[in-house]
């Protein structure tokens, strides 16, 4: 049977590991890229487990360098990458007064930068095949902007006015470049957040729960699927009606 190849940065937890293991499931093959060995190395044996093939790919998106040999490595491996997630990001909250100069490159760097890297260097593949999917992982707060968290949503603003460059840039070559905005959804990066600031969250959300990573995961098999094929450049917003 056919399978497409799909490379997930950001796999080895959280919501790119669902990502991973939810497109594993709708029979695609995975490429599980984060800067962990054995983080890395525990998905893709889950993966197999599942009947899928998986490859692990020690990738820090924030390097060019590591970038271009991981998805040269990728390629080789797997022979082609049909689908691209942009899942990999980090925060490093604080007031825009008082945050470090560091802070805001560093977040800028993974959550910006490093989509724009990966898709730089699978898109000639693509390109190549006449058929590619792009899903960047972008957030709500990108759309409604967040005290505390200018880094953050510059990143992910950022992040959805790439998505539109590139669906328009690649449309005329059959690859479509969506975003898809979460709200909260429970996995590490939220897990730190005090009790309070969880209240305060979940009185904004309508449907009175917060997300799962699978809720997320969904999201990103359908736009990986045929059946979005005439869906690019927009954003596709997961958030329990946070936002509207
Ligand atoms: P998480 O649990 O903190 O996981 C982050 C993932 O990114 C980990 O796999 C981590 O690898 C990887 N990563 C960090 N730096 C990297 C780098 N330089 N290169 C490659 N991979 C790197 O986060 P999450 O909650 O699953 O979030 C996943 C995505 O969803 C992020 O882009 C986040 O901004 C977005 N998002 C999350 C929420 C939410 O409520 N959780 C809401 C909106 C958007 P290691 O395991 O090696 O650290």
């Amino acid at each position: 049977m056919f399978h497409r190849v799909a490379l997930v940065t950001g796999a080895s937890r959280g919501i790119g590991r669902e990502i991973a293991l939810t497109l594993c499931r709708s029979n695609f093959d995975i490429v599980v890229a984060s800067p962990e060995i054995e983080n890395n190395e525990a998905v893709a044996e889950t993966i197999r487990q599942c009947g899928g093939d998986a490859m692990t790919l020690n990738l820090d998106v924030s390097s060019e360098e590591s970038v271009k040999s991981g998805v040269a490595a990728a390629l080789k491996q797997m022979g082609r990458i049909d689908v691209l997630v942009n899942n990999a990001g980090i925060t490093r909250d604080g007031l825009a007064m008082r945050m470090k100069a560091a802070d805001w490159n560093l977040v800028l760097q993974i959550n910006l930068t490093g989509a724009f890297l990966v898709s730089q260097a699978v898109i000639p593949a693509m390109i190549k095949e006449r058929w590619g999917r792009i899903v960047n992982i972008a957030s709500v707060v990108g759309e409604m902007g967040n005290a505390g968290q200018a880094n953050y949503v510059a990143s992910k603003s950022g992040l959805i006015g790439l998505t539109k460059c590139l669906a328009k840039e690649l449309a005329s070559r059959n690859i479509t470049v969506n975003a898809i905005a979460p709200g909260f959804i429970e996995t590490d990066m939220t897990g730190v957040l005090p009790q309070e600031v969880k209240d305060q969250m979940m009185a904004t959300i309508p449907l009175k729960r917060f997300g799962k990573p699978s809720d997320i995961a969904n999201a990103v098999k359908f736009l990986a699927s045929e059946d979005a094929n005439y869906i690019t450049g927009s954003v596709l917003r997961v958030n329990g009606g946070m936002y509207m």
